[in-house]
């Protein structure tokens, strides 16, 4: 699935042929994604000016200027379990599960792949920071607002496990599987702890944690940016080295004792029983 890393590593790569272009038209094969792809799109969008590209937790947000009018307005776009997306000339050509094109008058067009069809692709003129997918969003995990301080604060009242709290987008953002386990082994908490048990200095260890993997997942990613621009290539998933992650029984890379996994919430949880004690 892909996780904010690999969601960052599309907006570097789409950005610069995308950015500062006025869209042509576009082509919807299958709108039928987690949401319907609106159907009066195809109509609106030709015109609208993409002028700026940012995102927020794992969504993408397009904003579009009007040449006419000047109204602002803006795209909403996911990639859920499978999505990709690719900058490709216009006449490329189509194969199973490319769903939709964003043609620019550039000559080249985005263009969004997804198998299992999870992800979204929405419209919206209101503000986005009141929008229902991202008004209680955590902030974001690289920015200073997500410190110590605030984590150790929320908290306090949350005796569901540690684990849980950091994967819930009300909390934090980003934080997927993969980068659950990882942070917690790096900062040797049990992945059951109660979240309100963490001592202060565990909170400052595990943000620092949390910011790391994913800076170091984001850096990895950026040698794939050019699989952004070619046809065949897989972007937006990337090799990382796993500490704990899917290594069961393999020996702890610090005290070689067996990395153990357990299901929590119907997600595993990888740990080692030596370097995580159970509190
Ligand atoms: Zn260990």
């Amino acid at each position: 699935m892909p996780e904010l890393p690999e969601v960052e590593t599309t907006l570097r790569g789409i950005k610069p042929k995308t950015e500062g272009h006025s869209i042509q038209s576009l082509i919807v094969r299958n709108g039928k994604l987690r949401w319907p792809v609106d159907s009066h799109l195809t109509d609106s969008l030709p015109g609208q000016k993409l002028t700026a590209i940012n995102r927020r937790a794992k969504y993408l947000l397009l904003t579009l200027t009007s040449a006419k009018t000047g109204a602002i307005s803006h795209l909403i776009l996911h990639l859920g379990m499978s999505g990709n997306l690719r900058v490709l000339p216009h006449n490329t050509s189509v194969q199973k599960h490319d769903h939709i094109d964003l043609l620019f008058d550039n000559g080249y067009m985005l263009r969004y792949h997804d198998p299992r069809r999870f992800g979204a692709f929405l419209w919206t003129d209101q503000p986005l920071d009141q929008h229902p997918l991202l008004a209680h969003l955590a902030p974001e995990p690289l920015s200073d607002a997500f410190n110590a301080s605030y984590l150790f604060q929320l908290a306090q009242a949350k005796s569901c496990s540690i684990k849980s709290f950091i994967m819930n987008n009300r909390y934090a953002v980003g934080v997927g599987n993969i980068y659950a386990n990882e942070s917690l082994f790096l900062s040797g908490i049990h992945p059951t702890t109660a979240a309100k048990k963490l001592t202060k200095k565990q909170t400052e260890v595990l943000v620092v944690n949390i910011k790391q993997v994913l800076a170091k997942a984001i850096e990895q990613g950026g040698t794939t940016l050019k699989d952004f621009l070619t046809p065949d290539g897989k972007p937006g998933y990337f090799e990382q080295e796993l500490k704990v992650y899917g290594r069961e029984n393999l020996p702890c890379s610090i005290c070689s004792t067996p990395i153990q996994r357990i299901v929590q919430q119907q997600r595993a949880s990888y740990f080692c029983p030596k370097c995580q004690p159970k509190k």
